[in-house]
């Protein structure tokens, strides 16, 4: 990925007083090394972040994504960005955005160790062509996120609804669906229920009804998703949060990885079994997703 742009964000240049902050973000050069060797996020993967699709300039949802921040930020006891300042940074970023899809990243570190604060900044790049996702589907397999669904209660430390930089097993889990000849995994709770993907959340269609697991289960809480099932309730549709069971994945009509850059993959085969695409209700659902979202 050539990244074309980036800033850092000064979080100490956040007092509630100002409502400008142009003066706290410094334009760096996206291809030339930028952060210290101290950085926790670097050597501990000790921080959060969020991808953000931007369509032609527009960031989309980044309200959603900046209190998705916040909610990472209070799991992880960072110190609670300013969304305003965020906000700010966010649209100078996609502004400079080639027309067409970009990703543009808001990452916030615990900083260097020992140092006195937070290191933030957020890049921007092109999106990388997703027509094959979208309108071919994927193959997916489940596989066992090694946690029960209680865990998340039991053991808040696994940060498991948190958005953190520590995406290392969420990738490796990627691997493992490509040794297996699949597209994307889908993870699922050793005692059986169906979580979300290593980057994706998943909705599965019952008939008219749509149902995605319910966000308290340790999974992050995906804007695409309630994007979506706002657009799928206007459209209609019943759309509710569940506890799904692995074995119910068998009676879904379809299933869709939604995410905020790939937007809605349709599912074609969960564990080597086919499932129907439904190319028109699928292209219905991502124009949606490219038309500016707020
Ligand atoms: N779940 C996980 C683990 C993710 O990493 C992501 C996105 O990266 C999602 C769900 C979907 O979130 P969103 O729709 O906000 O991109």
């Amino acid at each position: 990925m050539a990244w074309s742009y980036a800033l850092v964000i000064d979080p100490a240049a956040a007092d509630d007083a100002r409502t400008d902050f142009a003066g706290s973000f410094t334009p760096i050069d996206p291809t030339a090394p930028a952060l210290s060797v101290g950085e926790l996020s670097t050597q501990r993967g000790d921080g959060i972040f969020e991808s953000i699709g931007v369509v032609d300039g527009h960031a989309q949802e980044t309200q959603a994504h900046l209190e998705r921040l916040a909610h990472s930020a209070r799991l992880c006891d960072l110190p609670a960005p300013h969304l305003e300042q965020w906000r700010q940074a966010v649209a100078a970023v996609a502004r400079t955005a080639e027309p067409g899809e970009s990703v543009l990243k808001l990452i916030l570190s615990r900083g260097v160790e020992h140092g006195p604060s937070p290191t933030a900044w957020v890049t921007l790049a092109p999106a990388p062509d997703n027509t094959r996702a979208r309108v071919d589907g994927i193959r997916v397999v489940t596989l066992d996120r090694g946690f029960d669904s209680e865990a998340p209660a039991r053991a808040p430390w696994l940060l498991l609804g948190a958005k953190t930089l520590s995406y290392a097993v969420n990738m490796a889990a990627i691997r493992e669906a490509r040794r297996r000849e699949a597209d994307d995994a889908l993870f699922v709770s050793s005692d059986g229920f169906v979580l979300e993907g290593p980057t994706s959340s998943v909705i599965l269609r019952f008939g008219d009804r749509f149902v995605t697991p319910e966000p308290g289960a340790g999974i992050l809480h995906g804007t695409t998703q309630v994007s979506l099932f706002e657009h799928l309730a206007e459209r209609g549709f019943e759309t509710t949060y569940e506890r799904v069971a692995a074995s119910a994945l068998s009676n879904a009509d379809a299933a869709w990885l939604v995410s905020s850059v790939r937007l809605a993959a349709p599912v074609r085969a969960i564990d080597a079994r086919p499932l129907a695409v439904d190319a028109d209700f699928t292209a219905s659902l991502n124009r949606y997703l490219l038309s500016p979202r707020t």
